[in-house]
């Protein structure tokens, strides 16, 4: 059984194919194909429906004669609607269309890309996978805003939270690697990627993260500025900022961007070694504003088992996690430096606090896409 996932982002599309064999159950299939179209609306590709296109014209030439048994759709916002994965009909596609103007640079893409996939493929069984539904279970005062209930009420102003298809999918690996069911499993998970977010996770349960109604809130992350005092933007809309030029801002030239230049982590760590100041700081910003998230989670959840670390930078980026791991010493953490160091790259998921911690720091890869892939097998029925 061939399983498709298309990942929609705000400029690029990405799949894979995996094959899933009948007496494999859900262990993740094998790859046997996998591409991405990038610079969607800057370069040669116009929109998400020409990139479709090349995705497909890519497909039937790795593919040879055979065709997909089902697709799976990374959808960014399932609002309150979807609070798990949802076979595709057009309804469901008008409903999650509904959501664009609650997630109007990550949901458009997705959207164009269920509309082609089920035109190009109209008898193939389609699921969509949403970022926000591991969050479902967020407790009313975690997602709560202190602002009038009929904001709520009339645009759904409130927490949502998303990267949970990653966080749960980490989380549930991170809880085997200590031997722990995973509904009995707490702890800290902080997905740190261009995109980034912590969560608190409560016997397998999300009971806080640091996005909210956008992907905007909490940490430092590439070119998103994560919180900032709502004061800030009304001082801005007096200054003549319109709605255009703040989510410019906010969305594309603040977090890493704004404070270091740039926003490729290894080229900050590098400057920063050179003696660059303004490097220095930006991590220095980023560690500070993770490890205050980390220290107050561990509350939230009750006392975490682990702390889980995960991508570009979680997965990669030794000297971030080195950063880090000297401001959670309040909680008992200490860096194991070798660990740290080795764990660059890894496969399966390695432990980077010393021995004598409190709380066990895990470096664990993500992969969304072999999440998509068994959630959608699982809706469609297995091989
Ligand atoms: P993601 O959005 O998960 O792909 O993560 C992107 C972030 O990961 C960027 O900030 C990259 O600079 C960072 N990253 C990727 N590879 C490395 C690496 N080898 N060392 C440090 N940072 C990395």
């Amino acid at each position: 059984m061939l399983v498709l996932v298309l990942n929609a982002g705000s400029s690029s599309l990405k799949y894979s194919v995996r094959r899933f064999d009948p007496d494999q159950s859900l262990n993740g299939g094998v790859k046997i194909a996998k591409g991405i179209v990038e610079q969607i609306g800057a370069g040669d590709v116009a929109d998400h429906l020409q990139a479709f296109d090349i995705v497909r014209g890519e497909l039937a030439e790795a593919l040879g004669g055979c065709t997909v048994d089902a697709v799976g759709h990374r959808v960014v916002h399932g609002g309150e609607r979807f609070t798990s994965p949802a076979l595709i009909d057009n309804e469901i596609i008008r409903a999650i269309e509904q959501l664009n103007e609650l997630a109007p640079l990550h949901n458009p893409p997705g959207v164009q890309c269920l509309r082609a996939a089920t035109r190009a493929w109209p008898n193939v069984p389609q699921v969509a996978v949403f970022d926000t539904t591991f969050h479902r279970t967020l407790p009313e005062a975690a997602w709560r805003y202190a602002l009038p209930d009929e904001l709520y009420r009339r645009y759904g102003i409130r927490r949502y939270g998303f990267h949970g298809t990653s966080v749960e999918y980490v989380g549930q690996r991170a809880a085997a690697l200590l031997g722990v069911p995973w509904e009995k499993f707490n702890g800290v998970i902080a997905h740190l990627g261009n995109g980034a977010s912590v969560t608190a996770v409560n016997q397998g349960r999300s009971v806080d993260t640091s996005m909210g109604f956008t992907p905007l809130e909490g940490l430092v992350m590439g070119t998103r500025s994560g919180d900032v005092d709502p004061g800030v933007l009304v001082f801005l809309l007096r200054k003549g900022y319109d709605a255009e030029k703040l989510d410019n801002l906010l969305n594309r030239n603040s977090g890493f961007k704004a404070l270091a230049g740039h926003n490729d982590m290894r080229t900050i760590t590098e400057a920063a070694a050179n003696g660059n100041e303004e490097a220095e700081l930006a991590l220095e910003t980023a560690a500070h504003r993770l490890a205050r998230y980390i220290g107050g989670y561990h509350v939230a959840c009750a006392g975490a088992q682990a702390v889980v670390l995960t991508g570009g930078i979680g997965e990669n980026s030794a000297p971030f996690r080195a950063r880090l791991l000297a401001k959670l010493g309040p909680l008992g953490i200490s860096l194991d430096a070798a660990a740290n160091e080795d764990a660059t790259g890894v496969e399966e998921g390695l432990c980077i606090s010393a021995p004598e911690s409190t709380i066990p720091v895990l470096v664990i890869p993500t992969d969304e896409e072999r999440a998509i892939a068994e959630a959608t097998l699982a809706l469609v029925g297995a091989p």
